[in-house]
């Protein structure tokens, strides 16, 4: 089972993301660097949702090795901080975010909108800057799923990167949230046949220190993909063998929690596969859901099922 209960002395826990040296964008937590060679904007953002730590355990751990683009411009973001401040290791969940998800928060009309919260009001001031990356990861961890994931959005060339990056391990195809549009999916990264890229990484559980080395790794690989990063600065983090072909799974159905009653029928954690098409996974509003086809893959069982949000995202392997 996923914990809810306080932070142990062998989780992971929030790094101190103070003190690290500014780099020459003025937004708070915000940390710009250009080289002298012109290339891509290259974009890693932690903590969108403020008790996902592995993120800036990795982005402080890279700010403090001194890591610079080689060419182009490197920009490492810290985005709910307000949340993340706010981390109770008593409660940690509750830190995910202040007033809403902000990960639910960048459609244009939201963005461009009038209304206000915490995560909003951060997202504004941000949007400017993740406007003109080329090349952008978002970083974060999971409830209860063990295995480290790269959404890649619908795009094209999402999936053709993260092919690239082939860390970790898997890829998920998805189209995102009926709660709202998240990062990755808004459509400066989305639309057109070519265009900027972006990708989110789940990197295994919020309290699990393994989250933060794949989180490191992820991103290590991703700076040298991109190219953004010279390699030899990089070895400390960088897999010593080129990575095989990721899987790639297709989400076929995102299943969206109508009533307080929903519940799952096992205790599903991520990357289960259900055989048979027909098989009941969950009880909703008093009715069966039943998987759609055969070998089924319960993408990221939301732990706690709330009314209107994503109760999990049903796929299948695609070649
Ligand atoms: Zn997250």
């Amino acid at each position: 089972m996923a914990r809810i209960e306080p932070l142990a002395p062998g989780d992971l826990w929030p790094p101190d993301i103070t003190g690290l040296v500014p780099g020459n964008d003025c937004t708070d937590h915000v940390y710009r660097f250009d080289a002298a060679v012109p290339g891509p904007h290259v974009l890693v953002n932690a903590l969108m949702h403020g008790n996902e730590v592995c993120g800036a355990v990795a982005v402080a751990t890279l700010l403090r090795a001194g890591i610079r683009p080689c060419r182009g411009s490197l920009t490492f973001s810290f985005a709910n901080v307000e949340a993340f401040n706010h981390l109770d290791p008593q409660f940690p969940v509750l830190s995910r975010y202040m007033d809403e998800d902000m990960n639910r928060v960048w459609a244009p009309d939201i963005l461009a909108g009038s209304g206000d919260s915490i995560e909003r009001r951060r997202a504004r001031s941000l949007w400017p800057l993740f406007a003109e990356a080329d090349f952008l990861l978002d970083l974060h961890s999971m409830q209860h799923d063990t295995i480290p994931l790269m959404l890649a959005g619908r795009s094209a060339r999402g999936r053709a990167l993260a092919g690239r990056l082939g860390m970790p391990g898997f890829v998920v195809m998805d189209g995102g949230h009926a709660g709202g549009l998240r990062l990755i999916d808004h459509p400066r990264f989305t639309d057109g046949a070519d265009g900027p890229v972006a990708l989110l990484a789940e990197c295994g559980r919020h309290q699990d220190r393994s989250s933060a080395r794949t989180a490191l790794a992820v991103t290590a690989r991703f700076l040298a993909v991109t190219g953004a990063v010279a390699t030899t600065a990089l070895s400390p983090w960088l897999p010593s063998a080129e990575p095989p072909p990721p899987r790639f799974v297709e989400v076929t159905e995102t299943v969206t929690v109508c009533s307080e009653q929903f519940r799952f029928l096992q205790d599903f954690k991520g990357m289960d596969i259900i055989p048979r098409a027909g098989t009941g996974f969950a009880v909703d509003a008093g009715r069966l859901l039943r998987t759609p086809h055969d070998d089924c893959v319960m993408i990221m069982p939301a732990r706690v099922p709330m009314r209107g949000q994503t109760a999990v995202r049903l796929g299948r392997f695609r070649s």
